[in-house]
């Protein structure tokens, strides 16, 4: 090589953070840290997996103080526009927010519904903000495992408002309800649900509705809208939990922002009063410890050889009629337990 050739300087490896470093880094609300925990648990090597666990597990007693809330609207709904003027709102109130996405089409094909944080210009550039994209290239039960943690070290970091945005494609609102408090579906006057992709079950679950872009030439169809969805969400209402409130707002103009604050804390409020908010979480933890479960089982599956060709072969018998569902399940959960667990 002569001389002249320019060197490539690799830059300086960044020392490897401890269990330690980490939790007093995200304790101390440390940013950086918090970005590179985050970064961790989002790894796929093994080395990595095992920190993160431990990090998870040290972190855990430090989370759970916030405000968990989920938003859902078509894309164009309005979602990146009110979470940053709601954001915003909350950060002027002396706030922490982390905003988190779950995005089913970035895990699938990297793509992006969601788009990134520069979609939120204010709250991007707001040092009480905490903004980190939808993590990719996993299938959604990996997203929402990452986006789960990540809350979790986010609290231990001292946010004490994580609002988790989604599309509402497939399954992510439904895993989105499932790690949060309170849900808001968001809808824009004037397109019908069907055309907003509106599942019945969706208003069944939602905590409140908003109906965005309540402004100018907008606002009466905006009103209009939201009177129809207040007496079609009393048709679907539960008697003994009253239906869930529609609101109309503005992220353009701040308006009804403040009402949707004042619904959401009135609600914790009183979930608090009545322990349902701890029921809630608890529901949501055991069902979260048996996703778990499903998932290390696949794994396991995956891991051993011996196993995979059992379930290749079941699933070829069951294809062809050879072998009942039941049979092939036992028989590769026989081969799993015989195969798959060390012996002591
Ligand atoms: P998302 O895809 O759900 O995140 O939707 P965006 O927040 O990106 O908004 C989609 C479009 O609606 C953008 O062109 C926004 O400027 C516009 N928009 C969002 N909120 C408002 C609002 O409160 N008023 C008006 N007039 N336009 C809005």
């Amino acid at each position: 090589m002569s001389d002249w050739a320019p060197r490539r300087v690799k830059p300086p490896m960044r020392p490897r953070l401890t269990v330690d470093d980490y939790l007093r880094g995200l304790l101390a609300c440390d940013r950086g840290v918090l970005s590179r925990a985050i970064t961790l648990i989002e790894s796929s090597r093994a080395d990595d997996q095992q920190l993160a666990r431990e990090l998870i597990g040290r972190a855990l007693p430090h989370s759970g103080k916030s405000m968990r809330i989920g938003l859902t609207g078509v894309p164009g709904a309005g979602k990146s526009a009110l979470i940053d003027t709601f954001g915003s709102f909350l950060t002027a109130r002396g706030h922490r927010v982390a905003v988190l996405s779950i995005d089913p089409s970035s895990s699938r094909s990297g793509g992006s519904l969601l788009g990134d944080k520069t979609r939120m210009t204010r709250l991007s550039a707001d040092a009480n903000a905490f903004i980190r994209p939808s993590p990719s290239g996993l299938l959604l039960g990996g997203v929402a495992r990452q986006t789960r943690e990540t809350m979790l070290l986010c609290e231990a970091a001292g946010y004490d408002v994580v609002l988790i945005e989604t599309v509402g494609v497939g399954q992510s609102e439904t895993t989105v309800a499932e790690m949060t408090d309170f849900l808001m579906v968001l809808l824009v006057a004037g397109a019908g649900d069907e055309l907003q992709g509106i599942k019945r079950g969706l208003l069944e679950v939602a905590d409140l509705l908003a109906i965005t872009k309540a402004d100018g030439g907008n606002v009466v169809h905006a009103k209009q809208a939201a009177a129809k969805h207040s007496f079609a969400m009393h048709l679907l209402a539960d008697p003994e939990q009253g239906a869930a409130p529609v609101v109309t707002c503005s992220a353009l103009e701040g308006t009804g922002i403040e009402e949707i604050w004042k619904i959401i804390c009135d609600s914790a409020a009183e979930r608090e009063r009545s322990g349902s908010l701890q029921r809630r979480r608890s529901e949501q933890n055991t069902k979260w410890m048996w996703t778990l479960v499903d998932q290390q089982i696949q794994a396991l599956l995956r891991k051993s050889p011996e196993v995979g060709a059992v379930a290749d072969q079941a699933t070829a018998q069951v294809l062809a009629g050879a072998l009942s569902p039941v049979a092939a399940s036992e028989r590769i959960i026989r081969a799993l337990f015989d195969r798959a667990t060390p012996r002591a």
